[in-house]
Order: structure tokens, then sequence, then C-alpha cells
């Protein structure tokens, strides 16, 4: 299986820290926080903890879109060392997705929304606005540093990096081009978060008319959530073969909305499956994503046939391959294609009877029924034990609460862990 969409760092902030906020509140008094308070060392941890999950869920693929100031200082260097050290040891794919903000007339206006998001937690150390913010150049020169010390675009090749815009309100337009430009003349891609809530898509264009227009969308673009998108936007999406991943779990937990999904299929447009922030999801198990993808727009749309239990399938495997441009060689078991293989296990009562293997994967499993997994022909998870990591972190679970108690406490969040029981919320 392949998440072409999630953010790792984030796993260390969950647990119910978030819980009942929004998407701002959530990104900048929960999320960017934490994150800004952690070391390389609890990057290392949170990456083993990602991986081990991953792993048990099935997913031999997946893509990182970073936090976007992990960019510019030593630390920021020794962190991304830190992490793909912990993928490429786990024995997983992963494609780092270098993110960068380039967009310094957004302070002004952004600022002052970051001020009145961020006034009711004063006892959280917030990121400053200026943390993330580069030139275009400077944006371009670093990723294409990374790119070139990173990226290996052999078929066997285990770690890849795209170019990734934080969003549509933080990128310029030439940053957005840029991109643009940037993976197609190093044959990658490229990905950024568009149009995720209905408060983002205010201006006189659409965000996907904006990429459009700045020459962002086509084949190697991949738009995160796309969640208040209209048919003229996934009409433009089918025109340039610019891909969507779905990311089910964070639109429902933020309340943010239900992407029009099959609207999207329906003209053809490649929808992978994302896990998205495991502090807004708050798993990795796309088994489980699968069924809610294949079931919320069947109310969302009143109609039981709106999603199929095979394109639900689909959309965590094939098309999750063909959204990261990667469909040649992985996402289906064909002669050809790289042995990356997810056993699942199916003497279960719960998966009897099955009479459809495509509706018992999607509406039937839990997700811990997966025993093996096979990433380039070699296990990488067998019988529930991840070796690599196992061996090197036998207390991973004690130390990953551990550490995140520490960096929810230097983040100043202890509030939000000592929390009364909430019948009605208050926010
Ligand atoms: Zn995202």
């Amino acid at each position: 299986m392949i998440d072409p969409h999630t953010h790792v760092a984030d796993i260390l902030a969950r647990g119910g820290v978030s819980n009942e906020r929004a998407l701002y509140d959530w990104l900048f008094n929960v999320k960017k926080p934490t994150i800004y308070a952690m070391t390389p060392d609890d990057h290392a941890v949170a990456s083993a903890l990602f991986a081990a999950e991953a792993l048990r869920a099935g997913i031999t693929t997946f893509v990182e879109f970073p936090e976007v100031f992990l960019m510019w200082d030593d630390e920021s260097e020794a962190i991304l060392e830190a992490k793909l050290n912990e993928y490429d040891s786990a024995g997983l794919r992963n494609i780092y997705a270098q993110a960068f903000r380039d967009n310094d007339d957004v302070p002004s206006n952004l600022s002052d929304f970051v001020g009145h998001v961020t006034r009711k937690e004063p006892a959280v150390e917030h990121v400053p606005m200026d943390a993330s913010l580069s030139g275009t150049d400077a944006a371009l020169e670093r990723i294409g540093d990374v790119y070139d010390r990173y990226h290996d675009p052999s078929p066997d090749s285990r770690q890849q990096v795209w170019i990734a815009p934080e969003n549509v309100v933080t990128a310029t337009d030439d940053g957005l081009s840029a991109a643009s430009e940037f993976a197609e003349r190093r044959e990658t891609m490229t990905t950024t978060h568009a149009s995720e809530t209905v408060h983002e898509e205010h201006g006189e264009l659409s965000h996907v008319e904006y990429l459009d227009a700045v020459d962002y969308l086509g084949k190697r673009a991949v738009l995160a959530h796309c969640v208040h998108v209209d048919e003229r936007d996934i009409r433009l999406c089918a025109a340039t073969d610019t891909k969507v991943v779905h990311n089910p779990l964070t639109n429902l937990m933020l309340g943010s909305g239900v992407a029009p999904v099959p609207t999207m299929t329906n003209y053809e447009v490649t929808v992978g499956l994302g896990t998205d922030n495991p502090s807004g999801n708050d798993t990795i198990n796309p088994l489980s994503d699968m069924q809610y993808a294949a079931l919320i727009h069947r109310a969302d749309r009143r109609d039981a046939g709106a999603v199929t239990a095979e394109k639900a399938l689909e959309m965590a495997t094939i098309d999750g391959a063909r959204t990261i441009g990667r469909a040649d060689e992985l996402g289906s078991i064909e002669a050809g294609k790289r042995a990356d293989l997810t056993l699942v296990g199916l003497d279960y009562p719960h998966l009897t009877p099955s009479q459809n293997i495509a509706s018992t994967l999607a509406f039937q499993t839990h997700g811990h029924e997966i025993d093996t997994v096979i990433c380039e022909g070699e296990v990488v998870m067998d019988n529930g034990v991840v070796p690599d990591i196992d061996e090197r972190y036998p207390d991973l679970l004690a130390e990953s609460q551990k550490r995140a108690d520490e960096v929810l406490s230097r983040a100043g969040l202890d509030s939000m862990t000592e929390r009364e029981w909430t019948s009605r919320s208050d926010k």
C-alpha cells in the first residue's frame, strides 16, 4: 500500500492533544509548536515509531511532507539525516517532499490572522512567523542540494526527493512556477496543500484555478486535500493530469468537510489515499482509511454506489502509485514490477465468511490482520515484528511516550494533556 501524503513528526503530538480543534487552531497551537520543540533525537524516535506503525499497517511507500521550518539551520540538517536514516534502516520506501515558504507578503496579512488564532493559548511557545520564510532562489538552491544528495532515481530506489511549496497562500507565484519547473527538469514530482478548508477559498480564483494560472498544475503535481473544489476545478485537474490525495480521516477529525471524490473519479482524476497527520487522523492505517473512503461518500451523496470497495482498494494501492508517478513499478502485483507485497491473514472470525476479497478488505478488516510486509523483495515486517526497529529500539513505546511528554512540556502544551472530562465542546 502507498501513502502519498503524511507528516511523520506529528506522531508525537497525538493521543488526545488536539481534540476538537479546527485546522488553524490545531496547526498553530498544537502541531507547529510541538515540532518546533523537537530535537534531532526526538525526530529519530518519531520516525522509528512512524515506520513501525506504517509497516505493521502494510505501507511500503510513503510521501513525507515535513514541517516547513525544518530547512535552514544546522539542526535541520541533523533532523533530515536522522529521519532518512530511520526509513533506510527500517527498509520502507520514502519520498521526502522538501517544503518551503517564500511569500514575504504573507506575514502582514497572515500574522494578524495567526495572532488571533494563537491568542487563546498564551502558554504555548508559538513558532515565530519568520522561522520558515525564505527567498524563492534560496529555497530552490537548498532543495536542489537535498535532491542532489538524497534523490535516487533508480527503479529499486527507496529514497526520493520532491519539491513542496507549503500551500497556496504561503508560496509566491514565482515559487509555485519554479517548483513545477524544478520537478520537470529533474524528472521528479511536486506537491502542495490546496483547498483544505472553506476558509481558505476566499480569493477571486479558486485554489485550483490559481495553481493553473501560475503553471503549477500538470502530471508532476500532487494536490493534497481538494475538499472545497467545484466541478470546474476537477475538470482542470483532469485536463492537466494533476493528481489529488484524499485524506478522509484528517478532514473528518478537523471538521474540514468531505472532498468530492466520486466526481473526481468520474472525471478520471487520479486520487490516492493519504493518512496525513498522525496527530489529526490519529492512526496510520490504510485498511481503516479505505473503509472511511468507501463509506463517507455514500452518506454524503446518499448513493450506496458512490465509492466501491474495489475503488477504495485501488486508491490505497495502484492509484497511490499513479499519484506518485510510479505506476510502472509499484501498486499492483504484476510481472516486472518491484516486489512490494503486503500479506493479510484471513483466518479471523470477523473476516469470515468472505465472498469478495475487495469488500472484505474494505469493510471487515481492522488493520491488525497484516502479518507480513515485503519491500523490494525483502521481508521488512514479519508476523507483526519489524526486526530492524525492534533491535534498535527495544523500548520504542516507552521512549516515544517519554519524549512526547517532554516535547509537549517544552512547547508549553502541558495544559492540553490535563484535560477534564468534556462531554460538550466549549471551543
Ligand atoms: Zn498535509
